[in-house]
């Protein structure tokens, strides 16, 4: 499933071909995602220009014109409305020709006859217009931002004593994007044990855990994420950081840091990768 880097780096990878451009068709060929395409959806992003790429999340927020242009010299107002892209467990948003397979759901032609397609095989993916963040349901705090610190997890580590902390920080509430594969590499690095209870996890630890989520975004996404199974970036490029990986999947094999064998549990229902030596 795409997390944080693998969206941050679409996000970057689509951001040269769309900005600027105006929305010249949109095909959507299958509403039936996790929620479904607006019956109107196509209809009110026609004719849109497209001013710029975020991301918030693991959502893509494409800021449109808050209304479709009144004639060729009219770029509307300032205000701006959201063309919202999530790829859920399987999607994948890129440009050029969409493939002639089955899945591509969604179309779109760009005024200089660019395109950009959405292939959703399992359709866990959303596409909407919104004009408020509220549409994306209760997110926590970005986790490469200024408000993701030691004092915040810290604080959320009290509220949430008995919580493991590896459940902690995969808490979307809590802070956002964080998935099961930067989890891992994360507590890896801040030498704690995934299945520590939140309460036990000292203030120290919680700035280190911090840094470490951090670090290892960073560096995920300096390689253009993780391609495990089909994720590539918008220009269909596969990312590089499954090579990096120094716990994640590599059950039995030696510790980067130690040598001892790497072991393997299951946490919140998802495989868990851990050092019983390094991390406490
Ligand atoms: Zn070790």
């Amino acid at each position: 499933m795409p997390e944080l880097p693998e969206v941050e780096t679409v996000r970057r990878t689509i951001e040269p071909h769309v900005v600027g451009r105006r929305i010249a068709s949109v095909d959507v060929r299958e509403r039936r995602l996790r929620r479904p395409v607006a019956p109107d959806f196509a209809a009110r992003l026609l004719g849109r220009r497209i001013h710029g790429v975020a991301r918030r999340a693991k959502y893509l927020l494409l800021d449109v014109d808050d209304r479709a242009p009144r004639g060729p010299l009219d770029d509307g107002p300032g205000g701006r409305l959201r063309w919202v892209v999530h790829l859920g467990m399987s999607g994948r948003f890129c440009v050029g020709e969409p493939p002639d397979l089955p899945h591509v759901h969604v179309v779109v032609e760009l005024d200089d006859g660019g395109r950009l397609w959405f292939r959703d095989p399992r359709r866990f993916g959303a596409m909407f217009l919104s004009e408020s963040e509220a549409d994306l349901g209760t997110i926590g705090v970005e986790p490469l931002g200024d408000d993701f610190d030691g004092d915040l997890l810290w604080r959320e580590t009290r509220r949430h004593r008995r919580v493991a902390i590896k459940n902690l920080v995969m808490d979307q509430r809590v802070v956002a994007g964080v998935g099961n594969i930067y989890a891992n590499e994360a507590l890896f690095d801040a030498g704690v044990r995934p299945s520590r209870r939140s309460g036990r996890v000292t203030r120290a630890e919680a700035g280190r855990i911090v840094g470490a989520v951090r670090a290892v975004l960073a560096r995920a996404i300096a390689s253009g994420g993780s391609s495990l199974l089909d994720y590539r970036d918008a220009e269909g490029n596969r990312g590089a950081f499954q090579e990096s990986f120094a716990v994640y999947e590599r059950a039995g094999e030696p510790c980067p840091r130690c040598g001892a064998a790497l072991r393997r549990s299951v946490i919140g229902a998802r495989g868990t990768f851990w050092c019983a030596a390094c991390q406490h």
